[in-house]
C-alpha cells in the first residue's frame, strides 16, 4: 500500500515532540518545535475524522505562549524591513516579469475537456518511482512508501492546499499529506512531486534553530525546490510521453498559477510604503487596493478582476511562491542540462535559510529576461500537438 491511514504513527511523533518541547533549550528552538507541533496535531485531525485538535495554545504555559509570540513578531518585522529595503528592485523584476509575460499568457491555448486517467496503484507507483529514479532520489521514496510515511485527506487540508509536509526540526523525521491521492492520477501524482521536494529540501538543513525559524518565516525561499520537483515531473512525463494530454492541462494550470502570483507580487510593491509598514496592506479592500495601484495598469479589467478576488496578499506568501517559480524555472533548466543531476543545487543551498538577497540572484544568474525566455519556450511544449 502506498499510502498509510493509520493515524497512531502521527500520534506517536506528537508525543515525542511534545517532550522535545519541555526539554527545549532556547525560545528558538521552542518556537520551531512549537510550530510543528501545531501542524502535526492539525494533520492528525485531517487524517483521523475522530481525532479533536488540541490548538496551539494548549501545549505550553501562556507565559512561553507570549513569550514566542513576540520572537515571530520579531521575525516577521525582519521580514518586513528587508522586503522594504529591497522594494524597488522586487519592483522592477517583477514588473519586467508582468510586461514580458502577460501577452504570452493570453495565447495558452485552453485544452479540450478530457476524462482523466485513474491509474491503478501499480502503475501510480512505477510512474513516480521513474521519475524519482531519474533525480536520483527513488530510495527516498521507498522509504516513505515502506514506512508509511504518506497520508491521503478526504477534507482539504486548508484552503488552496493540497498538499502539506510536516518536518520535526530536531529529528528531521517527515510526513507528506496528499489531499485526494485516493484518485490515482497525474494531478495527485504533482502535488506529490511538489511534496517531495520540501522533504529534499529540508532535509538539506543544516543549521541552528535560530536559521530554521529565519527560513519559516523570513525567507522567499522556501517554494524553489518543491517548484522545481514540479517542473521536472512535468518535463519529465512530456519527454516519456507519459499522460501527455493530462500533463499539458497541469502544465497550463501552473503557468496559469504561478502567473497570478507574479501579478500579485508587482502589485504588492505597487502599495505605499505606510500601509505595509504596520501591516495595514493586509486589511486593504480590493477597490482601495484598486485605487493605489490601478494607474500603473492600462485600463486591465483582468487586473481589477484579478484585485477583486485576491484576498488579503500576504508578502511573506506571495513573494515566496513567486520568487519561487523564477528560480525554480532558471534551476530547473540547469538540471536538465546538467541530465537530472541535483549537484548544481548546491549554490542555491548556501543561501537556503537567508533572508531575501539580490546577490542570491546575482550568483544564480536569475534575471527576468532569462525567466521570460523559458517561459516562452513553456508557452510553445503547450501548442505543440499532443500526438
Ligand atoms: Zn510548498
Amino acid at each position: 500500500m502506498l499510502i498509510s491511514d493509520n493515524p497512531k504513527n502521527l500520534i506517536e511523533k506528537l508525543e515525542i515532540a511534545k517532550r522535545q518541547l519541555k526539554n527545549a533549550k532556547t525560545r528558538e528552538e521552542m518556537l520551531a518545535l512549537s510550530n510543528y507541533i501545531y501542524s502535526l496535531d492539525e494533520s492528525i485531525a485531517v487524517v483521523d475524522e475522530t481525532y479533536t485538535p488540541n490548538g496551539k495554545k494548549s501545549f505550553l504555559s501562556d507565559k512561553d505562549n507570549e513569550a514566542l509570540d513576540k520572537k515571530f513578531y520579531v521575525h516577521i518585522d525582519k521580514l518586513m524591513r528587508n522586503f522594504l529595503e529591497n522594494k524597488d528592485f522586487h519592483k522592477n523584476f517583477f514588473e519586467i516579469i508582468f510586461r514580458k509575460t502577460d501577452h504570452a499568457k493570453r495565447k495558452i491555448v485552453e485544452d479540450d475537456i478530457i476524462t482523466i486517467t485513474t491509474l491503478s496503484e501499480e502503475d501510480y507507483y512505477n510512474i513516480f518511482f521513474d521519475f524519482m529514479n531519474r533525480i536520483g532520489l527513488e530510495k527516498c521514496f521507498d522509504k516513505y512508501v515502506k514506512t508509511k510515511r504518506i497520508y491521503t485527506t478526504s477534507k482539504s487540508i486548508e484552503e488552496n492546499t493540497l498538499g502539506f509536509t510536516i518536518f520535526n526540526p530536531i529529528t528531521k523525521d517527515s510526513n507528506i499529506l496528499v489531499d485526494g491521492l485516493l484518485d490515482y492520477d497525474i494531478f495527485s501524482m504533482f502535488t506529490l512531486a511538489h511534496e517531495f521536494g520540501h522533504v529534499y529540501d529540508l532535509n538539506k538543513f543544516n543549521g541552528d534553530m535560530n536559521s530554521w525559524n529565519t527560513h519559516f518565516y523570513q525567507s522567499f525561499n522556501g517554494e524553489v525546490i518543491p517548484k522545481i520537483f514540479e517542473r521536472l515531473f512535468v518535463e519529465f512525463l512530456l519527454d516519456n510521453k507519459i499522460q501527455v494530454p493530462e500533463t499539458k492541462i497541469l502544465l497550463g494550470d501552473m503557468l496559469n498559477y504561478n502567473y497570478e502570483f507574479v501579478l500579485a507580487s508587482y502589485i504588492i510593491t505597487l502599495i505605499p510604503d505606510i500601509y505595509l509598514l504596520d501591516d495595514s496592506y493586509l486589511e486593504l479592500s480590493p477597490t482601495k487596493i484598486y485605487k493605489l495601484v490601478g494607474e500603473y495598469f492600462s485600463k486591465n479589467n483582468r487586473v481589477r478582476k484579478f484585485i477583486n478576488k485576491c484576498s488579503n496578499i500576504d508578502v511573506k506568501d506571495t513573494f515566496q511562491y513567486s520568487y519561487g517559480d523564477v528560480i525554480s524555472m532558471i534551476l530547473k533548466d540547469r538540471i536538465k542540462k546538467d541530465d537530472y543531476s541535483l549537484d548544481s543545487l548546491k549554490e542555491f543551498f548556501e543561501y537556503r535559510n537567508k533572508p531575501f538577497e539580490i546577490e542570491m540572484l546575482e550568483k544564480l544568474r536569475v534575471t527576468p529576461d532569462r525567466y521570460v525566455k523559458l517561459y516562452k519556450k513553456d508557452i510553445e511544449l503547450l501548442k505543440k500537438p499532443s500526438n
